[in-house]
């Protein structure tokens, strides 16, 4: 699908690259340390390609959630570093977006050097809402490059200045890491290989209903782990204690597992989960505890899926064909209660078939629990994304490619 021919000899050109380099950090404001670099490596190839082709690569992305103006918080800088070292070569920084330095840096690049924009959403055009003020900023973006190619898979379905309305101002090409994420999803989508077992879990339970609600008709079995377990077993009744809960999707939860009923999806929810009294944080000392899942205490949290849950969840997967998994099945950035993130990465490697990890968090939780990225078939960089393109729904950041 991608084919960085089609904007023809790049000897010279500046060629505009959305990439997706946002990467968890830690550490303070003036020192900041990446402690995931998996999304700067998935851009390396693309950026690569049109080095190695001549082309003169101006790469911008964004990185966490700025309010639209500079925060050294946020800055791309110690990522240009690192994409330097992986490249092999030096990544000139800008440390504007459009501005002088953008400017000065861009025009100061050789045939097949590249430089990186200071993050895109330290402009508040990049996500205005407002064609105007987005598109005027777009007009800035554009300004800088002849050519543009579209590589952030983790944006996609983002109606934004550097992913949509770049497009609609210069040629443009879908850069190889989104051919080869669109691709692994219309294999889960179209035609899927049988059985065909989803897991989902993470924190962010509204956003991944809406994802059941299309592979209802679709999988063969789901597996319910992490946050969003306990909107469903309260929805079945049972008592979920300091849980997270989404109180207005009970309903929602409820037509799940009937319409699962009906269509004969099977759904497995956990049978045990791992509770604390209070939310991990600081250097306060985990209590982990397991309980039956229909008798948490109400002073509880649940915090992972318990070991039976996590040997079921690996015997359901045992056989499957198709996997996708979204969503840490635990707070496993604490030991205490990785071991049903564990069980679900660990049962993935011996998938004989498609297992695909999609999410931010679940792709650095298997990277952070130890195991061989190549043991999957596939770790998608974009969790939104995929999800959305699995709810059905169209990516604004695609649809524009194809005009
Ligand atoms: P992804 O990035 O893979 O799509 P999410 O962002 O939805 O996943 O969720 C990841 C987060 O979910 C992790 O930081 C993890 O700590 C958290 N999480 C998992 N299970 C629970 C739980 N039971 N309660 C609270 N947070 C949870
Ligand atoms: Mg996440």
């Amino acid at each position: 699908m991608s084919d960085l021919s089609s904007l023809g000899d790049l000897r010279g050109k500046r060629v505009l690259v959305r990439s997706d380099l946002n990467v968890p950090l830690d550490g303070p404001d003036d020192h900041r340390v990446i402690t995931d670099d998996g999304r700067i490596r998935a851009s390396v190839p693309t950026i690569r390609a049109l080095a190695e082709a001549g082309a003169r690569v101006v790469v911008t992305a964004h990185l966490g959630r700025p309010k639209g103006s500079p925060d050294p918080a946020y800055s791309l800088r110690p990522v240009a570093d690192r994409l330097g070292e992986l490249l092999g070569a030096p990544v000139a920084f800008a440390a504007d977006t459009v501005g002088d330095s953008a400017q000065e840096t861009v025009a100061g690049l050789g045939d097949g050097q590249v430089a990186l924009l200071e993050n895109v959403r330290f402009n508040a055009g990049e996500t205005s809402k407002d064609e105007a003020e987005r598109g005027a900023f777009a007009d800035q973006l554009a300004a800088l490059a002849d050519a543009f190619v579209s590589d952030g898979f983790g944006v996609v379905h983002r109606k934004q200045a550097s992913v949509y309305d770049v497009a609609q101002r210069l040629p443009h090409v879908m850069g190889g890491l989104v051919a080869q994420e669109i691709e692994v999803l219309r294999r889960l989508t179209v035609d899927p290989e049988r059985p065909y077992v989803v897991v989902l879990g993470g924190s962010k339970v509204s956003d991944k209903l809406g994802v059941i609600d299309n592979l209802l008709g679709k999988a063969d079995k789901l597996l319910i782990g992490g946050g969003m377990v306990f909107t469903f077993l309260k929805a079945q009744g049972h008592e979920v204690g300091k849980s997270l809960l989404e109180e207005d999707q009970l309903d929602v939860c409820r037509s799940y597992l009937a319409r699962a009923e009906e269509s004969g999806v099977e759904i497995v929810l956990p049978t045990d989960i791992v509770v604390d009294t209070a939310f991990p944080s600081g250097d306060a000392e985990p209590h982990p505890q397991v309980v039956p899942a229909t008798a948490i205490p109400s002073d509880a949290l649940g915090l992972d899926i318990g070991p039976e849950s996590g040997a079921a969840f690996a015997a359901a997967l045992q056989g499957a064909r198709t996997v996708f998994w979204n969503g840490p099945m635990g707070v496993f950035e604490v030991a205490a209660f990785a071991e049903g993130t564990r069980a679900v990465a660990q049962a993935l490697t011996e998938i004989d078939g498609l297992s695909v990890v999609g999410g931010g968090d679940s792709a650095a939780a298997v990277r952070a629990l130890g195991f061989d990225e190549a043991a999957f078939g596939h770790i998608s960089t974009g969790g939104g994304a995929s999800l959305e393109y699995l709810e059905g729904k169209e990516l604004p950041g695609i649809t524009v490619l194809e005009d």
